[in-house]
């Protein structure tokens, strides 16, 4: 296909403009379809549990699929973040509202005790390259340049310390799990249509490279360790993998051989007191727990009874956005709360029921929308934690047997408080540039949650459940922004949506309609807030039958499916909108069921005396 379309290309060129100077096809080709990077690591890895120090050899193989010629890479050294001084450490003693389980604690970290990544040699194609380390980056300067189409291979040697548990990874959690082993490898930096992406670690969230891992982790041999990939060698290690008769190798050390295709992080957590369970989902994943051993009696026989609520999780994700595509899911106790890492979440596990199984919901939906659907997380946080926090909610309404019809209120309530507290930034904000920790937390979890629940409101439930599971269809494996996210939607419904993500997503813009006047039949509303939104109305008649409108929005050019009275469109530019009820009125209520953001609900409704 490739050679064809030069060809065509050099054609074009010599029938139209023989004289004028052409753009390359290669450059072309960057305005037009989608690519992604491709990694293939090869990691073998000693741990030594007396120390926390650990050592590795890395060889990554990297595909470069975009247009460009590459002269640069950069790796994250996630670890350096733990180190008094470190731009983490920093933000965090100079935020007003710092995160409390950082706080000034990386500050007074001893040299024992930090965390670092040292990279003591890499070579590209056999040949040494010269690097800098600048806090949590490594720059590496190539000795070739990477040409669009080309495969490089880096060999790379490293050592490390496992920092005292702060913030998601390290040694030694409150919980006293020995070793949440997250974002601790070199990991090479996302190249994609934006170009690098090699965020300092400030504290907040990922993007990585698609690829294939292969890792050796070679540790203590009374370590359970648990994570992302399948164990290639069960029967050498027992610890509840074993399919068959356990033949351990001699030593004091195991070496645990583990492959994860398609992924784009490699997670693992190791304590010697971890119980291991099991429990397949029917026509779907073997689910692994590990927990410790020394939890309370009431704890433990929480972990229990999580494993079969896990499987229902499990089967309701996966019918309601798309089949979850690995072989394994693990949950495993250890970080600092719940985060999502690949085949696996580490969560806390001294829960009551209710929050483990919500801490589970939360992180195992996240598989679909962190990392099967790879956002850019420094960027469009908002699609990862808000369609993830939606869909769990709705999934603990059902596995816990709820029955509210909306459970998404409570992000509506946080989003409306952001919305009139001043403090709110756009969507577009980067991650780490928000003034305060709660409106990044607020917009990501609960504007996020709005968007999509409110998104219901506007093109239908129906029409929001078929574009949930197109979108995952279409973009899972990739790295989908939001500009795919409506598309996806627009292509559903044949709607246009762009205003919705506009205003909603990309300003601070808000809904506020109105009812203005009410006279015998006839009804005047206003649009008091700048953000467009179709209306749902219901109006009871002094007789005391009720009615329901439906009120298109005409840039929308597009009705949603809706049993409600018609009426004609109202244009965004007209501040008011005014027609005339069947029968002499009572009382008029905008969006009743409260599915729409309105920041000033007192002037939804009125009703004669
Ligand atoms: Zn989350």
């Amino acid at each position: 296909m490739k050679k064809i379309f030069v060809f065509l290309f050099g054609l074009g060129v010599l029938f139209t403009s023989a004289n004028t100077k052409q753009t390359e096809p290669n450059k072309t080709a960057n305005n037009t379809g989608y690519w992604q990077q491709h990694v293939d690591y090869k990691m073998n890895v000693t741990m030594d549990v007396t120390n926390y120090q650990y050592t590795g050899t890395q060889q990554l193989v990297y595909t470069n699929n975009s247009p460009d010629v590459l002269t640069r890479v950069y790796y994250h050294l996630y670890f350096n973040a733990f180190q008094p001084g470190s731009e983490m450490d920093v933000r965090s003693q100079t935020i007003a509202d710092p995160d409390s389980r950082v706080g000034d604690r990386i500050g007074k970290l001893k040299p024992d005790e930090i965390g670092f990544l040292n990279v003591t040699s890499l070579k590209q194609n056999g040949i040494i390259l010269n690097y800098d380390v600048v806090g949590t980056v490594l720059q590496v300067q190539l000795h070739e340049p990477i040409q669009p189409g080309e495969k490089v291979t880096f060999d790379m040697v490293f050592n490390g310390q496992v920092p005292v548990q702060i913030r998601r990874s390290g040694r030694n959690s409150a919980e006293g799990v020995a070793l949440s082993m997250t974002q601790w490898y070199p990991k090479l930096a996302e190249y994609d249509f934006e170009g690098w992406h090699a965020d300092p670690y400030i504290g907040r969230e990922f993007h990585g490279v698609w690829g294939d891992f292969d890792v050796t982790i070679n540790i203590d041999k009374n370590y359970v360790v648990g994570g992302t990939g399948y164990l290639q060698n069960p029967n050498e290690i027992g610890h509840g993998y074993e399919t068959g008769e356990v033949k351990k190798p001699k030593g004091d050390m195991l070496s645990w051989h583990f492959i994860a295709p398609k992924v784009h992080d490699f997670t693992w957590a190791a304590d010697p007191e971890f119980i291991h369970d099991t429990m397949q989902v029917p026509d779907g994943p073997m689910l692994h727990f590990l927990y410790k051993k020394t939890l309370e009696a009431e704890y433990l026989e929480n972990w229990k009874k999580l494993q079969p609520k896990t499987v229902e999780l499990m089967e309701y994700f996966s019918e309601h956005i798309g089949k979850y595509p690995y072989k394994q899911y693990s949950v495993i106790q250890g970080g600092d709360g719940g985060m999502e890492y690949g085949m696996c979440t580490l969560i806390t596990g001294k829960r009551k029921f209710g929050s483990l199984v919500g801490v589970t919901a939360h992180e195992l939906a996240h598989a679909w929308f962190q990392f099967l659907l790879a956002t850019n997380e420094a960027r469009h946080y908002w699609m990862d934690e808000g369609f993830t926090s939606y869909i769990s909610d709705y999934a603990m309404n059902a596995v816990m047997d709820g029955n509210e019809e909306n459970p998404t209120t409570n992000a509506y309530r946080g989003y409306i408080y952001l919305a009139t507290s001043g403090k709110e930034q756009p969507l577009t904000t980067h991650a780490d540039r928000f003034e305060y920790n709660q409106a990044y937390g607020i917009s990501a979890y609960s504007k996020g949650e709005v968007f999509m629940a409110q998104l219901g409101y506007v093109i239908g439930e129906d029409n929001l459940k078929a574009t949930i599971k197109k979108y995952y269809n279409d973009f899972a494996f990739k790295h989908p922004t939001p500009i795919d996210f409506i598309r996806t939607a627009e292509k559903i419904t044949d709607f246009e949506l762009d205003w919705y993500l506009i205003d909603f997503a990309q300003t601070t813009n808000t809904i506020d309609y109105g009812v203005k006047a009410v006279s015998g039949n006839k009804v005047t509303l206003e649009r008091i807030g700048l953000m467009p939104m179709p209306i749902d109305l219901t109006i009871t008649y002094t007789d005391g039958t009720t009615e329901d409108y439906y009120i298109p929005l005409r840039m929308m050019r597009g009705k949603k499916p809706t049993t409600a009275s018609t009426l004609s469109d109202w244009a965004w530019a007209y501040p008011t909108y005014t027609f005339e009820a069947s029968k002499a009125i009572k009382s008029v209520q905008i969006d009743p069921k409260e599915w729409m953001a309105d920041i000033n609900k007192v002037n939804n409704k009125f009703e004669l005396n």
